[in-house]
C-alpha cells in the first residue's frame, strides 16, 4: 500500500473527483474547497515538496502550470483570473506532501484564500 494519498489517487487507488489528466499531471476536487472553484494540481510522479525540488522537476513543475492554464480556460476564467499557489513545508502550511498547486477561482478577492 503506497503512503503517498495523492500517489494513491494518480494510481486510482483512492477515489478523486478528477477535473483534468495529461501524460504528466492529475488534477482532481479538493475535498474541503475553499473557494467556489478549488482544483489540486499534480505532478503524477512523486515529488514530496517544493523544498526538495531539483533541476530535473523543472520540466514536470512547469506542465503542472500549463494545466492550471487548460483548466482556467476549461471552467471559463482564461480571462477572469484565478490564484495557483502552492504551499511549501511546515511553515508553508503544507499537509500533504506529493507537490499540489491549489487552483482557486470564482471569487472577488482572491488574496483571502
Ligand atoms: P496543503 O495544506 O497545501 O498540503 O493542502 C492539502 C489539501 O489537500 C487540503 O486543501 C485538503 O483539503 C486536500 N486534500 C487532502 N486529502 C485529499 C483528498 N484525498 N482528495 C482531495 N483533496 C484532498
Ligand atoms: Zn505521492
Amino acid at each position: 500500500m503506497i503512503d503517498c494519498p495523492f500517489c494513491r489517487i494518480v494510481l486510482r487507488q483512492s477515489p478523486a473527483d478528477i477535473e483534468y489528466e495529461d501524460d504528466v499531471v492529475l488534477a482532481f476536487k479538493d475535498i474541503y474547497p475553499k473557494a467556489p472553484v478549488h482544483v489540486l494540481i499534480v505532478p503524477k510522479r512523486h515529488i514530496a515538496s517544493i523544498l526538495e525540488l531539483q533541476l530535473d522537476d523543472v520540466e514536470t513543475i512547469g506542465r503542472c502550470f500549463v494545466a492550471a492554464r487548460a483548466i482556467g480556460q476549461a471552467k471559463g476564467f482564461g480571462e477572469r483570473g484565478y490564484r495557483v499557489s502552492i504551499n511549501c513545508g511546515p511553515e508553508g502550511g503544507q499537509a500533504v506532501y506529493h507537490v499540489h498547486f491549489h487552483f482557486t477561482a470564482g471569487r472577488r478577492r482572491a488574496t483571502e484564500i
